[in-house]
């Protein structure tokens, strides 16, 4: 990547607060914000162009046909795709650039993009998880069991990330801060979370019995 350029790809589960972390990366530290495309339907107070590129389903294999997503994933009957030539663009200026994508599309841009910092954010619990996503509001409860299970799918993933970051209620700045030092500093160090890691996907399991 030119002009040292990077692409930190930041995911989590459903609920877990990271649109708001990558939202507070890219005001206090600069971060640029790839914006995806999608075919799901615009949420209240969304904007097409800034909080996704709202598309038909027919003009989003279109521009997968055309090579134009470094990846695309389906996630809960909808596609989302990464646009490949913001991302290019950016890189060649120099820029740190998020992507805010689920665990498919994580890997995927991995494989093409070695050197990305994956990131993965979660909560303390899975019961806080459940608590979050019931309290947004926002979705119905047929939805916020779509993503709890999806939440158990992806926990299978969070092995494949350079690091997991916990994003505990009321230490929104603690998150950021630790991110921007991960980048930062460049640390490729091993985690050493495995046990929190093994106990958050048995707790995910019991959503699935
Ligand atoms: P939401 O519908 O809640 O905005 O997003 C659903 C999921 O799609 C989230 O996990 C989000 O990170 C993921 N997502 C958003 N944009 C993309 C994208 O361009 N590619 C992939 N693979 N996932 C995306």
């Amino acid at each position: 990547m030119d002009k040292g350029g990077c692409l930190v790809v930041i995911s989590g589960f459903s609920g877990v607060g990271k649109g708001t972390v990558v939202k507070r990366l890219v005001e206090k530290y600069g971060y640029v914000l790839s914006v995806s495309a999608t075919t799901r339907s615009p949420r209240q107070g969304e904007t097409d162009g800034k909080d996704y590129f709202f598309l038909k389903k027919e003009e989003f294999l279109d521009a997968v046909d055309k090579d134009g997503f470094i990846e695309y994933a389906m996630y809960v009957d909808n596609y989302y795709g990464t646009p490949r030539a913001f991302v290019e663009d950016r890189l060649a200026a120099g820029k740190r650039i998020i992507l805010e994508i689920e665990v498919q599309g994580a890997l995927a841009v991995k494989e093409r993009y070695p050197e990305a910092a994956l990131i993965f954010i979660t909560t303390p619990s899975a019961a806080e998880l459940k608590n979050r996503l019931a309290g947004r509001g926002t979705e119905s409860e047929e939805v916020i069991l779509a993503r709890l299970d999806r939440a158990v799918t992806e926990s299978e993933y969070i092995d494949n990330y350079d690091y997991i970051v916990c994003n505990e209620s009321g230490q929104l700045e603690d998150c950021v801060d630790e991110i921007h030092h991960i980048i930062e500093s460049g640390n490729r160090a091993v985690r050493s979370q495995a046990a929190f890691i093994r106990e958050l996907k048995e707790q995910l399991a019991e959503f699935r019995k």
